[in-house]
C-alpha cells in the first residue's frame, strides 16, 4: 500500500489511477506552492548583490521579470543617489584623511 499523493488515501502499489479520486498517478504530484523564481532574481540575492557592488547590481533589477517599470525606474534613482551619497561620504573621508596627514607632517 502507498499514500496517493493527491488525496492521501492508502492505495494499492501498482495503481496508476487512485480509486478516491481519481487522479492519474503517473502524473507528479501537485508541489506545494513552488517558487519558481531563479536563484538571481531573488530579493536576498538582489539585496546582497546591491550591498556588494551597488549600481553594478542594477540590471539584475532590469532584467526582474516580475519588477514594474515604475519599481525599476524608482529603485535606479534610489540606488545612484545612495551610490552618489556614498561616493561623497567617501571622497569627504578621503579629503579629511589627508589634511590629518598633512597636519602630522607639519608637527
Ligand atoms: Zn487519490
Amino acid at each position: 500500500m502507498k499514500k496517493c499523493p493527491f488525496c492521501a488515501e492508502d492505495i494499492q502499489d501498482k495503481a496508476i489511477k487512485c480509486k478516491h479520486c481519481g487522479e492519474f498517478l503517473t502524473a507528479s504530484p501537485p508541489r506545494e506552492a513552488e517558487d519558481k523564481t531563479p536563484w538571481y532574481f531573488k530579493k536576498s540575492t538582489i539585496i546582497i548583490a546591491l550591498a556588494s557592488v551597488g549600481p553594478l547590481a542594477l540590471p539584475l533589477i532590469w532584467w526582474h521579470p516580475q519588477t514594474s517599470i515604475a519599481w525599476k525606474i524608482g529603485l535606479t534613482i534610489g540606488i545612484l543617489i545612495l551610490s552618489w551619497v556614498l561616493y561623497q561620504t567617501t571622497m569627504q573621508f578621503i579629503h579629511t584623511l589627508q589634511e590629518y596627514y598633512k597636519l602630522l607632517d607639519s608637527l
